[in-house]
């Protein structure tokens, strides 16, 4: 029989587990407690008895990362991991140190299926999805090396996190869990590439994250090019998506737009999206576009930056510029598994 992952599995499952051993129920909350404590061996569980804790070790997998690569930023202390699963594959987590509280930035697969053609996450295509374990272990053991607390994590590293919905959730679940992370929804974000069903069945779970969509374009021209799964359902589609999951969960999308030099920041994409936008509500956040090594799009001027700043905040939206953190240390993900992954090539 194939030993179960045991830091993917929910206090009441751990309850059953044990029961069905022989063991009493009450150790579950201790056992879900040490796991949340980003406890590496079995052993470390020391209000156990040794029996139980070889028991466990012969019926549970404990899954820990290997810390391969950290990189700090000199100018604002962000810090970029890249940890090695069991299996060897790579994952990136990055630490953003904010005035509101220390953020961390997990990814959800290894690899990226979406094809967004400014991106280095998607380049060596999707290698498979991470467990719940293994993004939870991203939170805990940046966590443990950084030594901070952390109170923010966003769902905006390496993969789609839709396209990995059941073990997202249960990953949601796990770090929520007051006996673990205890980190509450409203301090949760999802980046998607707008992945329509997909964004149906989350609004389903009703859980109040906060969904942002990676917009990038106001119309379907311009997003096929740049988001390939646009070409599944179109922006009117996913801005419809977006107005039911709003209605579904009571939670207001945002939106991201990574502004590409001569690509989607003319003025008819400024025109087209402050409508889009005026009418969808929420929040828009800019982003200069981050060149990556293998492609040749690149950032819009300031001038178009600034432009598309004020217009659209002179119509009423609600915008903002995203401040460029780690800038010294290989920015936007993606970018250090990548390199890894080259040399390990060459
Ligand atoms: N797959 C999800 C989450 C991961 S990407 C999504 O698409 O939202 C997180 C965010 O970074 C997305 O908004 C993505 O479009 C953006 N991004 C990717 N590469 C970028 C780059 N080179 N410059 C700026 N933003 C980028």
């Amino acid at each position: 029989m194939q030993k179960q992952d045991i830091r993917s599995m929910l206090p009441e499952e751990l309850e059953s587990a044990l029961v069905a051993m022989g063991e009493q129920k009450f150790r579950a909350k201790q056992i879900f407690q040490w796991l949340g404590r980003g406890v590496v061996s079995f052993d470390e569980m020391t209000n156990l008895s040794v029996p139980l804790r070889n028991k466990l070790a012969a019926a549970f997998t404990l899954a820990v990362p290997t810390l391969l690569a950290k990189q700090v930023s000199k100018e604002d202390g962000t810090i970029k991991y890249l940890w090695a699963m069991e299996d060897g594959n790579t994952v990136e987590t990055v630490l953003m140190r904010y005035h509101h509280g220390n953020t961390v930035c997990i990814s959800t697969q290894i690899g990226c299926r979406m094809g967004c053609t400014f991106c280095a996450s998607t380049i060596g295509g999707l290698v498979r999805n991470l467990e719940p374990s293994e993004m939870l272990n991203q939170v805990l053991f940046t966590a443990k090396d950084s030594g901070q607390l952390i109170s923010n994590i966003v769902l905006m590293g390496i993969g789609e996190p839709l396209d990995n919905l059941d073990n997202v959730l249960r990953f949601l679940k796990l770090v929520n869990h007051p006996d673990g992370l205890n980190i509450g929804m409203r301090h949760i974000t999802l980046s998607t590439s707008g992945m329509v069903e997909e964004i149906d069945k989350l609004g389903l779970h009703n859980v109040q994250l906060t969904l942002s969509v990676s917009l990038h374009a106001p119309d379907d021209k311009t997003r096929n090019q740049l988001v390939p799964t646009n070409r599944k359902a179109g922006v009117d589609a996913l801005m419809a998506a977006c107005k039911r999951y709003f209605e579904r969960t009571g939670r207001r999308v945002s939106f991201e737009y990574a502004m590409i030099d001569g690509v989607n920041d003319t003025k008819e994409h400024l025109e087209h999206l402050v409508k889009r936008m005026q009418h969808a509500g929420g929040h828009l956040n800019l982003i200069p576009l981050n060149p990556i090594a293998e492609r040749t799009l690149g950032p819009s001027g300031k001038s178009n930056l600034d432009t598309f700043t004020e217009t659209l905040r002179q119509r009423g939206i609600n915008v903002t510029v995203r401040r460029s953190l780690g800038g010294d240390i290989d920015a936007s993900c993606g970018q250090l598994r990548r390199r890894r992954e080259k040399e390990r090539v060459t």
